[in-house]
């Protein structure tokens, strides 16, 4: 696959764009500005892929605006080393930009074409990030607890478990919802209560389980 340098000016674009208009920090668009998003993309809209929109990716699941990775990975707060769960790999985009940012990457996917495809991708792109094929309801329990937490589908309503496997101090950015979802910020506290804040707008493909 190539990174031409008309694709490489048009990302240089989108990430001034993202920063104009505050979206995220230097450090979040830097690693976007370092991935070529279009590979995560049908060759079909590789010539799109700049642009601040959602696309298509396999088992009618789509990948998120550019301007909604930089957002959650920016409310992620997120530090080199930390341990990170994602709910939702899909493309593997936002899980590209996490690793890009040095942290330790654990993501699940339920769709097992998605699974594969990003599998393939993070390790051309040489991350190595644990993922799982299954329900990310059940978060992934061996490796908690988790520094962060990502869900990049709309989830109908915090699961319980993810909670639990959040490290105290812990931060979980969600989309939380049916239809469309409103962000929230989730901090674990050190005596294990949690601190709710609702974000903004969001409208993300459902998070189901593992039989529908
Ligand atoms: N982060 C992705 C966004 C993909 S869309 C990207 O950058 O491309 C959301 C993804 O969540 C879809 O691939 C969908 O299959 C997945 N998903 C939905 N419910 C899930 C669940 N319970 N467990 C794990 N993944 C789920």
């Amino acid at each position: 696959m190539t990174d031409s340098s008309i694709h490489q000016g048009q990302r240089a674009i989108l990430c001034n764009t993202l920063k104009e208009k505050g979206i995220a920090g230097d450090l979040v668009l830097q690693a976007m500005n370092r991935i070529p998003r279009h590979w995560f993309l049908e060759s079909g809209f590789h010539q799109h892929a700049y642009q601040d929109k959602a696309f298509p990716i396999a088992a009618n699941q789509t990948i998120s605006h550019p301007s909604t990775v930089a957002w959650q990975s920016e409310l992620l707060e997120v530090e080199r080393g930390q341990k990170i769960l994602e709910i939702g790999t899909g493309s593997g985009y936002q899980a590209a930009v996490l690793c890009e940012l040095g942290v330790r990457l654990f993501t699940i996917e339920r769709q097992k074409e998605l699974f594969d495809f990003s599998q393939q991708m993070l390790q051309m792109l040489g991350y190595r990030a644990e993922q799982k094929f299954g329900d990310g309801f059940k978060g992934m329990p061996v490796f908690a607890p988790f520094d962060r937490i990502i869900v990049t589908c709309g989830a109908p309503y915090v699961p319980k478990e993810l909670l639990k496997q959040l490290k105290p101090r812990g931060i979980m950015i969600i989309p939380v919802g049916e239809g469309t979802q409103k962000m929230v910020r989730i901090q674990k506290k050190a005596d294990g209560t949690f601190v709710q804040k609702v974000l903004g707008d969001a409208a993300f493909v459902p998070m189901l389980k593992d039989r529908e």
